[in-house]
């Protein structure tokens, strides 16, 4: 089912059935390895939405669900506590295995505070999965332990990912014209 391409975007980075293909492949992956676990998987609002729909429904094993949502003030802002959490989770994490379901990891900043606020309520374990990745920007010491596509360092919006609120209905993933942020 294909749609024509908006006039905001450069082009289609991934497709929708290269993106259906891929999350079945997380989902199998991640169902082998926590096979009998206790696991929670925790979406980054608002942007993981989609990719975590698909992905928890390509799961073989039980879950349960959850989600967080986080404000970042970037990098450059003062003493520390760069990122602020205005949703925490709902359910109880103690001993449970925790995978944090992410749209895409960029700097780090966001993956590695979520991580430690995480991790500091004790549950068995976090694991992060990421639909994308742009290895080249990150500013952190953190890599997801499960990686959907490591990407080029362009501004991409689509499956969840948005520009000011915009496009996060589109089933694929594409790259935003630079006009269209830089005016
Ligand atoms: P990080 O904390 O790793 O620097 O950034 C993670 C967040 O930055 C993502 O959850 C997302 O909100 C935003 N982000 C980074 N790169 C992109 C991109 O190419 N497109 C969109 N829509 N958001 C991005």
């Amino acid at each position: 089912m294909g749609r024509i391409l908006l006039p905001e975007l450069e082009r289609v980075l991934l497709d929708e059935s290269t993106i259906k293909q891929r999350v079945r492949e997380l989902a199998e992956e991640l169902s082998l390895d926590f096979k009998g676990k206790d696991v929670v998987l925790v979406g980054v609002l608002k942007g993981s939405f989609c990719f975590l729909a698909d992905l928890a429904r390509g799961m073989s094993i039980p879950l349960g669900i959850d989600f967080v949502a986080c404000s970042s003030y970037g990098l450059e802002s003062v003493s520390g506590g760069n990122l602020s959490i205005t949703k925490d989770i709902s359910g109880v994490v103690q001993g449970r295995e925790l995978i944090i379901v992410e749209d895409i990891v960029d700097t780090g900043l966001t993956l590695r505070e979520l991580t430690d606020f995480l991790s500091s309520k004790q549950p068995a374990g976090v694991h992060t999965v990421t639909l994308l990745d742009k290895p080249s920007r990150r500013r952190m010491i953190i890599d997801p332990d499960y990686v959907g596509f490591s990407i080029p360092d362009e501004f991409v919006v689509g499956y969840g990912l948005d520009y000011a609120e915009r496009f996060r209905e589109l089933p694929y993933i594409g790259v935003l014209r630079k006009e269209v942020y830089l005016r």
